[in-house]
């Protein structure tokens, strides 16, 4: 590219995001991150190519040593991903996104991004299993420790834990399965007392629910498989960079010393807004792979062209639901945030609806053996392991997604033994609460 084309390049990018900005959420829901231009496909097209074409090896090197920008291959970035990671990007209100496999890979991706062997982590005992195990005992035999705090603890009593080689906090905005809110201000103001950034995995909340960079987060992470799916067809991750911490604070060698693997470029001086993401995809993505396929990228550019629809009704048919199952006299308990005073504190301080979006938890009154008869008596709700799906699923947390947790543990992320998860669904709620009506019965 020569620097005449690289400027209007820049100049175009930078009248597309004046553009963005000045969009509503639920356009760019629709619009966001693709903009056609004459004669292009109306759709973000998919591009099932692993490579790109050049006319020069001068090109291809500035591609390399991350001097020019352009797709080279695509573990690292494809035209179709891009299109699903910029429109994410727009609609959380970030600096630049990368997708990655799946949730997993994508919280994978931000930690190793910032942590090295010898560092430590602090989390929220609140978190989705698979975080868990990744955090607890995968990364632990890789040298990198972490230190559960419940998140509801006092600031004080969460402060202590932090060391002086704590390089990150982790939350849930809405912890999974234990459904209470994350107190963003006071994680966000540990976080930059201490000069560590504040990582969010947003996959239950989305960005129709809760933009954390709004709040104090650093990153943001999700399962793209969730809500942003929303019909349980793809795996998927995206980790967005909100571009708003300093890297340069002297805790961070890995972002202000010489990459060798790139002609010793340091990522700070380099890409000052965008420093993290850059490190993220260039660096480990490049190396650890766990990068998103352009079909799976395409539909979940789809399935958020519905997300501000879908979003609204999960949430309604979820209280209504808690509502019913709260007064059925089979019923020991019922969770969900809206239904409690912190919870509904925190969707009104933090949240852009007063929605809780779609999961709900309970109990029903008896042993092991009720909960067995209860799941399979449901019709229009089935037994699954996935959330966030259009169809109504329930899953009983203690034997499957939570089955390699202690008591001690199952206790700290907020489950107990008779705990039923429902992932309520965009089903007629007449339907869903007569089906859950006759399984009880
Ligand atoms: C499902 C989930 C993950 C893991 O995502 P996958 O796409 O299944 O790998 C991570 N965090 C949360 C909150 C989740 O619900």
């Amino acid at each position: 590219m020569s620097k005449k084309d690289a400027r209007k390049q820049k100049s175009a990018k930078k009248a597309a995001s004046k553009v963005a900005a000045a969009r509503s959420f639920d356009t760019l829901c629709i619009q966001g991150g693709y903009e056609p231009q004459f004669g292009e496909p109306r759709v973000l097209p998919i591009v099932q190519s692993t490579t790109y074409k050049y006319d020069d090896i001068d090109h291809v090197n500035r591609i390399m040593t991350l001097q020019a920008f352009g797709h080279k291959y695509s573990r690292t970035s494809n035209p179709t991903v891009a299109g699903f990671e910029n429109r994410m990007n727009a609609l959380e209100g970030g600096t630049a996104a990368v997708a990655t496999s799946s949730g997993q890979a994508a919280n994978l991706l931000a930690i190793l991004t910032i942590v090295k062997a010898g560092d430590h982590i602090l989390a929220t005992s609140q978190l989705y299993g698979g975080t868990f195990t990744l955090l607890h005992a995968v990364l632990n035999n890789f040298g990198i420790e972490t230190d559960f705090f419940d998140p509801d603890a006092s600031r004080a009593e969460i402060e202590k834990r932090v060391r002086p080689n704590t390089k990150l906090i982790f939350g849930e905005t809405i912890g999974n399965p234990g459904l209470s809110i994350l107190d963003f201000g006071k994680i966000a103001a540990i976080a930059q007392k201490h000069g560590i950034p504040f990582i969010v995995d947003n996959s239950l909340a989305t960005p129709w629910l809760c933009k954390p960079f709004e709040h104090g987060a650093n990153i943001v992470t999700y399962s793209a498989t969730k809500y942003i799916d929303g019909h349980a067809t793809s795996v998927g991750g995206v980790v967005i960079d909100g571009g708003n911490f300093d890297w340069t604070n002297g805790k961070f060698p890995n972002f202000t010393s010489p990459d060798p693997t790139y002609n010793d470029i340091v990522y700070t001086k380099a890409f000052p807004k965008t420093a993290f993401l850059i490190k993220a995809r260039a660096q480990i993505l490049r190396d650890f792979g766990g990068c998103l396929s352009p079909m799976n990228a395409f539909l979940f550019a789809i399935g958020l062209e519905t997300l501000h629809l879908r979003m609204p009704r999960h949430g309604e048919n979820a209280l209504a639901l808690a509502r019913f199952l709260a007064q059925h006299k089979k019923v020991a308990w019922v969770n969900y945030p809206g239904l409690d005073a912190t919870g509904s504190k925190r969707i009104k301080k933090y949240f852009r609806h007063a929605n809780g979006s779609g999961i709900l938890t309970f109990g029903i009154k008896g042993d092991l053996d009720a909960v067995r008869r209860f799941v399979k008596a449901l019709k229009v709700a089935a037994l699954v392991v996935h959330l966030a799906d259009a169809r109504t699923g329930v899953l009983h947390p203690a034997s499957s997604t939570h089955a390699q947790m202690t008591e001690e543990q199952l206790r700290a992320a907020g489950i107990s033994p008779d705990m039923i998860r429902v992932s309520v669904g965009l089903e007629d709620i007449g339907d869903l609460i007569a089906d859950f009506d006759q399984a009880l019965d």
